[in-house]
């Protein structure tokens, strides 16, 4: 027979559990046994959906057994198996969703992130086993299908005689070597604490003979050895169990384990709700954000249960998009079992818990922002973007609720601070909340506008996402003081007579402002002198409702119609260029038009754009020097 190479992606990973580094070994059995339970789910479910004959609940189970001479462990249930096909693309392929970044030479990644992106999963088995046997079969089908691999050089599949549905996955445990002990895993006290360990609340008997000492029958003194079978697992699914009964550990493995994450979760909410619709929530914030999150393939959304049984794997209609990193379940017996996805969008009680839940996460996010800020720093720092969409989405609707769950870099603390710290700590005579864009904090820290505002005392938020100012604007106040982009033309810096003498200054030097302006054909809406620069000669400016940060994000999206800021050219009148300017507009317009031109490029590149013409700006510079 023809062995099958893994594919390349799935060479090298499962080179990486062969190898592996992986110091909790032992998690491989929980993975077996969660696979084996979800299988069982499925086949539990399809039967109730369609009407076929099933199983009875209580006839699913899980079994364990143990060969030690031949170094055997298997793992068995009556689940739904797999076809050939099935086993092919499960089994063959850990990529499945395509191009995934593998360890390059200098990545940094260590082995167990790389491991832990995917969930552990079934290949986990390797990390025991120099031989995995998976033998299968389906209710649709007569014909069984058997997997043999010895690790990463392939599999093969092939018919085999199965008599029942289901799956057996058969592990030859690897010789113990001088680092490495193995045999542990053919020990029955050790499955049997490792099941406890993990598995505990799988809702299936996990069923092992088990050997035991019992008195004789007919005698009162003498012992023999039974072998019968054992039900290891508790089957009181964790959220089902009072909190005072779960340990955070507990809570960690469950987490890890079911939503395959690699990090424990940076917050846990337990809660157990009675009333118009009564059901148990248990629900996580992950750390980080998975590493599809951002691709097209993730999917939000909360395990649905009723009373115990898993109904959906991921019921979208339980968390709002902004929150759709929080993973977790609910469990409800108000439910009806057999409920069809489309029926459920429209059920009333699902919307009522959805809205208790959507209200809960918020409630504790403001609980953990007031009493464990640095947790609420990271949780902002892996999710804020979400949590700035939401302000932004459905037209604002959302924005009210999670205004104060909103963070961004302030000049003056250098570090993120709530809109409500920054209004509470505003200057008497400040009358809104100043905010500048750009691509990096150090960026932003450098504009001119920024320099002029910190240097009058006012605090900054420097906004760095392009989702960012759109939110702001989506907000338009906040404690009733409404926003301004300091790089535009509206901020109110400098006191009456300042403002009084610019006009002047503006006024007499209009000609030569729009000779100026005609120099930039049309690039700009306008030229004039400014005196909130303290120290750079210029800066742009936009007027309007679109700045230039919001062009830049906007111009970035395919398809959409490009659109353009108001962009007017600031220059110092403080500063000596200012002088220069208007003694080349009296002595030499050529050299002002060159000049104008190279103000703007600069003026450009300070504002975080690209020039328009580099070729042209190079041969101006070239000309100063020559
Ligand atoms: P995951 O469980 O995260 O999807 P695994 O690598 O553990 O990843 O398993 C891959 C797939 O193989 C599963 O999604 C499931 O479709 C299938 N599979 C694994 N074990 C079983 C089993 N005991 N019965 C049926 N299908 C299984």
């Amino acid at each position: 027979m023809r062995k099958k190479q893994f594919k390349a992606e799935s060479k090298k990973l499962l080179d990486m559990m062969i190898n592996s580094i992986y110091t909790h070994k032992e998690i491989f059995l929980r993975e077996l046994i969660s696979n084996a339970s979800d299988a069982i789910d499925k086949r539990y479910y399809r039967s109730l959906q369609t009407d076929t004959e099933g199983l009875a609940r209580d006839d699913y189970k899980i079994l364990i057994s143990v060969d030690k001479d031949a170094r055997l462990l298997t793992i068995e249930d009556n689940g739904c198996g797999m076809t050939e096909q099935e086993l092919e693309t499960n089994l063959g392929t850990i990529a499945k969703s395509g191009s995934l970044d593998f360890k390059t030479d200098n990545d940094t990644k260590t082995d167990v992130e790389i491991i832990g992106q995917f969930g552990v999963g079934f290949y986990s088995a390797f990390m025991v086993s120099d031989e995995v046997t998976v033998k299968t079969r389906t209710a649709e089908s007569e014909q069984g299908f058997e997997w043999v691999s010895n690790g990463a050089d392939g599999y093969t599949v092939a018919e085999c005689d199965k008599e029942s549905v289901g799956t057996v996955i058969t592990l030859h445990i690897k010789e113990d070597t001088e680092e490495e002990s193995y045999s542990e895993f053919l020990q029955q006290y050790r499955i049997e604490s490792l099941v406890k360990k993990y598995s505990d609340y799988i809702r299936y008997p996990i069923i092992m003979d088990v050997e035991t000492r019992k008195l004789k029958e007919g005698t009162e003194d003498e012992y023999e050895s039974v072998i019968e079978p054992k039900q290891l697992n508790s089957m009181v699914p964790l959220w089902r169990k009072n909190k005072n009964e779960i340990t955070d550990e507990e809570y960690k493995d469950f987490y890890m384990d079911k939503f395959h994450d690699y990090t424990a979760p940076l917050h846990i909410i337990h809660s157990k709700t009675e009333g118009q619709v009564s059901y148990d929530a248990l629900i996580f914030i992950p750390e980080k954000a998975p590493w599809d999150y951002y691709t097209k393939d993730f999917e939000k959304g909360l395990q649905l249960y009723s009373n115990g049984v898993m109904i959906m794997e991921k019921c979208a209609d339980l968390l709002p998009d902004y929150f759709s990193f929080v993973k977790g379940l609910v469990d409800s017996a108000d439910l009806s079992l057999n409920i069809s996805r489309e029926v459920l969008q429209h059920d009333y009680q699902l919307k009522l818990i959805a809205k208790n839940i959507e209200k809960k996460i918020k409630s504790e996010l403001s609980k953990m922002l007031k009493t464990d800020r640095d947790k609420y720093v990271k949780f902002f720092e892996a999710f804020g973007s979400q949590i700035k969409l939401g302000v932004y989405a459905d037209f604002g609707r959302h924005a009210d609720e999670l205004k104060d769950l909103l963070m961004f870099y302030s000049s003056s603390e250098k570090k993120l601070v709530t809109l409500s710290e920054y209004v509470g700590r505003m200057k008497e005579e400040q009358t809104s909340i100043m905010y500048a864009c750009g691509e990096t904090r150090d960026k932003i820290d450098m504009l001119p506008q920024v320099d002029a505002c910190k240097e009058r005392g006012y605090e900054v938020l420097y906004l760095t996402e392009g989702i960012d100012e759109f939110a702001i604007k989506m907000l338009r106040t906040y404690a009733e003081k409404d926003f301004v982009n300091v790089c535009a033309d509206n901020v109110d810096l400098g006191t009456d007579e300042e403002k009084e003498s610019i006009k002047q200054e503006n006024e007499s030097s209009k000609d030569m402002l729009d000779y100026m302006k005609l120099a930039l054909s049309g690039a700009v809406e306008s030229v004039r002198f400014t005196n909130k620069l303290k120290n750079h000669p210029v800066c742009l400016t936009s007027e309007g409702e679109v700045s230039v940060e919001m062009e830049k994000v906007l111009n970035s999206i395919p398809n959409e119609e490009k659109v353009h800021a108001h962009i007017i050219l600031e220059i110092n009148s403080d500063h000596p260029v200012a002088a220069k300017l208007k003694e080349l507009y009296e002595n030499d317009k050529d050299k002002l038009t060159d000049y104008t031109k190279i103000l703007y490029s600069a003026a450009r590149l300070i504002g975080g754009m690209t020039v328009e013409n580099p070729t042209e700006l190079s041969n101006l510079i070239c000309s100063l020097m020559i």
